[in-house]
């Protein structure tokens, strides 16, 4: 079996990605099986109707299809001390481990879409599929927080309506609705309704996530590192990838498990490379370094219990040694504050610090610029 294993952001398009892949494969196995069958019956006329390769199966396993509801991931429903040990979420991952297994074999290609946001848990999978002499990668679905929420958000009006007007699927009637959480988003003119009602979820019936749920998935999101052997090879799609980019994509994965790439696998590969527009690279390079700061910043509020204030050393990023130091104000600084102050600073540089034109856009200015952001931030507080 080989295991393609998505990973992303709540909302960020891994489903709409997974379906597309899922098409992409069927093509290939089918073509794959068609030209067996023509090379078995031209160097072997006796076996004309046995392709001699068998065409591999293909599976798609996601927590729909597995019936595991949003509400698994949520721990604000949770007592604080059972929120390590978050048994629902255990319990999805053991049945999405179950389904997995199941279809086990070299011969079946098993495309796993779903958060797999934990890294612990993608080294499981990768270690099953080892044990099955068989290739897994990872396809990162990158897309920016603000993005993925927006996606979010709008399913969230969407349920809101539905159960306000208690209507079922019309999509008219869906649409145009006033926000969940801030209340009233009422749209005054045309321009605004025409908005509301392009949201681009036609044909999406997803359940959302809760706020709550969302911020706290993308806050426990451990990204993929290609240089891990469980998180290599490690392809990564974008939100503004065009059908080329991703068919591109889909030709490295299917090299990789099923091509001549399959036997050349090795642990500690890097990302494949890829040619694209470097500006949405750049979003989302911002949106991940900026979100490791955050998270920096609140284990270390964690470690230091109660204490208020003091300094957090943040790693400079990319290659150099230097630390970086943030000077907490004297009181607690919660995520959602820092969210903020973290959503203010990338809509400020969403043009870019000056650097993402460089080509090889540095990650330790993103992380100084925002560092010293912050502390201008909680400067003004005190
Ligand atoms: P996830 O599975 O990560 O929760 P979905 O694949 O369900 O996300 O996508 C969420 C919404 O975003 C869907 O309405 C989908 O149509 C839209 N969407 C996803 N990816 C893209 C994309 N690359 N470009 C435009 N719209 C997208
Ligand atoms: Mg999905």
């Amino acid at each position: 079996m080989p295991l393609i294993i998505f990973s992303g952001f709540p909302t960020s398009g891994k489903s709409t990605r997974a379906a597309q892949l899922h098409a992409y494969l069927t093509e290939r196995i089918a073509a794959e099986a068609e030209s067996a069958q023509k090379g078995s019956s031209d160097t072997d006329p006796h076996n004309s109707t046995k392709p001699k390769k068998p065409p591999y199966r293909l599976h798609l396993i996601s927590d729909a299809t597995l019936s595991i509801p949003r509400t698994v991931y949520d721990l604000s429903a949770l007592p604080a001390h059972a929120r390590s040990a978050n048994a629902p979420e255990k319990d999805a991952r053991a049945s999405i481990y179950g389904a997995v297994k199941r279809v086990l074999s070299d011969r079946d290609i098993v495309i796993l879409d779903g958060l797999n946001y934990i890294k612990g848990w993608r080294y499981q999978l990768h270690c099953e599929a080892k044990a099955a002499s068989t290739p897994s990668v990872v396809v990162q679905i990158g897309c920016t927080t603000e993005r993925a929420r927006e996606v979010n958000e709008a399913r969230l009006r969407r349920r809101d309506t539905k159960r306000r007007k208690g209507t079922t699927k019309t999509e008219e009637q869906d649409q145009g609705a006033g926000k969940v959480e801030t209340p009233p988003a009422q749209s005054d003119t045309p321009q605004e309704q025409k908005e509301q009602e392009n949201e681009g979820l036609e044909g999406d019936d997803e359940e959302p996530y809760e706020p709550e749920n969302w911020d706290n998935l993308v806050f426990r999101y451990e990204e993929p590192n290609p240089m891990t052997r469980w998180d290599s090879p490690l392809f990564t799609l974008v939100w503004d990838d065009d059908a080329e980019q991703a068919r591109r994509t889909f030709d490295g994965i299917w090299d990789a498990i099923a091509g001549q790439g399959r036997k050349t696998v090795k642990p500690n590969q890097a990302t494949a490379q890829r040619n694209r527009e470097t500006s949405s690279d750049y979003l989302y390079v911002l949106d991940r370094e900026t979100q490791d700061v955050v998270r920096r910043i609140l284990e270390r509020q964690e470690e230091g219990g109660g204490e208020v204030g003091g300094s957090v050393k943040v790693s400079s990023g990319g290659d150099s040694e230097a630390e970086l130091t943030v000077e907490l104000p004297g009181k607690r600084v919660g995520l959602p504050q820092l969210q903020r102050l973290r959503r203010a600073f990338v809509g400020l540089n969403r043009g870019g610090i000056g650097l993402e034109g460089v080509g090889d856009f540095s990650v330790s200015r993103m992380r100084e610029a925002f560092v010293g952001y912050l502390n201008d931030s909680f400067e003004k507080e005190e």
